[in-house]
């Protein structure tokens, strides 16, 4: 069929650029060890800090709520698509948060796409850390409000932008949590102070600092003891929670207002009962079962410590989510391919995603993970990055 022409010649630039990468579909659950291609390999891509997404709490009840509800909603939140538990869920998420209410959507994109979208005007302002989430940055393309951009985690390009935008209705300073690319966790006192000193009000995405930071795994928010004092907390279920789907906790009013003015959550079928279900476990395994937390954490410090013993850069990450840096793209691919045959699955991130010249083989951890894969897994880094001269 003819049309469309550019986009095959863009991706065959992509090929002979050594940057297009084909999806590789898993052939088991996630956990710790996955089966691609038929090999059985350390997985050290995922988002499963937890190993949530197939702990038996959560399988049994999305069983339970299937059996009990069926599998889906059929319908929008706002018209017939709201079950009890969708309400009861964003109640127990809003205790856990320690803000007033919560709001669910149907994913973290769509949370920072609603929410951005909908709460700012023009006579507002949205200033936001230049390394931002995809989903914030479309959210703010969606904003009729002024946008400033500060340089990274820069506290004096942060108070600069402030200063520059004195007379808004509201000033709105967007942060990720913890930056989901570097692993490093924003300075949210400092920002919240500077927030405090000149009237604006703040936003962090918490998605990789969910199950991850805080006590029980509230966010990075409770991490630095900053409850009460941020505006909007937003974050994903898909992560650490190990389910899907995105959220809002902050004020009944903000709850209110999105469910009217929210359009992801307003023309978006609501989530099916078992993804509901099971993201209210998660929230009960964060409370009854602090040990997943401090493994993940001893295990973050286990391999980012053999990482970095053996010469490996992992930049500036104090979380579980460790880069190790190699800059090319075509290297990065190659260095990931490399793992992969030393029985590693362990992704490169290349342009778009990062920079050029920042691609990087970004690691996650998790609680699942046993001492001894970890050892493996160091031991494939060694091998690969030899073999490639990264080390
Ligand atoms: N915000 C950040 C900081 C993220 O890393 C992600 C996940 N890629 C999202 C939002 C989107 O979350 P979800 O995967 O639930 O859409």
């Amino acid at each position: 069929m003819k049309g469309f022409e550019y986009l095959q010649e863009e991706l065959d630039q992509m090929k002979e650029q050594g940057t297009f990468r084909n999806l590789i579909p898993l052939e088991s659950a996630q956990g710790s060890k996955v089966k691609i291609k038929g090999k059985e390999v350390i997985q050290l891509s995922s988002n499963n800090y937890l190993g949530l997404t197939s702990h038996p709490r959560l399988v049994q009840a999305a069983d339970q709520a299937n059996e009990k509800y069926g599998v889906g909603t059929g319908s929008v939140r706002t018209i017939a698509g709201t079950l009890s538990m969708h309400e009861e869920f964003e109640k127990k998420l809003a205790e856990f948060k320690h803000t007033e209410a919560a709001l669910v959507f149907q994913s973290g994109f769509t949370t920072n796409q609603g929410v951005l979208s909908s709460i700012l005007g023009k006579e507002d302002v949205v200033i936001s850390d230049e390394l931002n989430h995809a989903s914030i940055i479309d959210g703010i393309r969606l904003t009729k409000a002024d946008r400033k951009i500060y340089k990274h985690v820069d506290m004096g390009s942060l108070e600069e932008a402030l200063k520059e935008s004195k007379d808004y209705r509201t000033r709105l300073v967007v942060t990720d949590g913890v930056f989901s690319m570097d692993g490093n966790i924003a300075p949210l006192p400092e920002i919240v102070e500077l927030c405090e000193k000149y009237n604006a009000l703040v936003m962090v995405d918490d998605a990789h600092a969910s199950g991850v930071l805080g006590s029980n795994g509230r966010g990075s928010v409770n991490h630095f003891n900053l409850d009460g004092r941020v505006h909007i907390q937003v974050g994903t279920l898909s992560k650490a929670i190990g389910v899907l789907g995105g959220y809002v906790a902050s004020t009944k009013t903000l709850r209110e207002y999105l469910i009217h003015k929210g359009r992801p959550f307003l023309f978006s079928t609501s989530h099916p009962p078992a993804v509901t279900a099971a993201n209210a476990a998660a929230i009960d395994v964060l409370l009854e079962e602090p040990e997943l937390i401090e493994k993940l954490w001893e295990n973050t410090k286990f391999f980012k410590d053999g990482l970095t013993k053996l010469g490996f850069d992992t930049g500036i990450s104090q979380t579980p989510v460790t880069p190790v840096l190699i800059g090319d793209d075509a290297l990065t691919h190659k260095f990931s391919d490399e793992l992969f045959e030393q029985g590693v699955f362990a992704q490169g991130i290349v342009f778009p995603t990062v920079p050029k010249g920042k691609a990087r083989i970004r690691t996650i951890v998790t609680a699942e993970h046993s001492k001894e894969e970890l050892q493996e897994a160091l031991d494939a880094f060694e091998k690969a990055g030899r073999k490639l001269a990264i080390i």
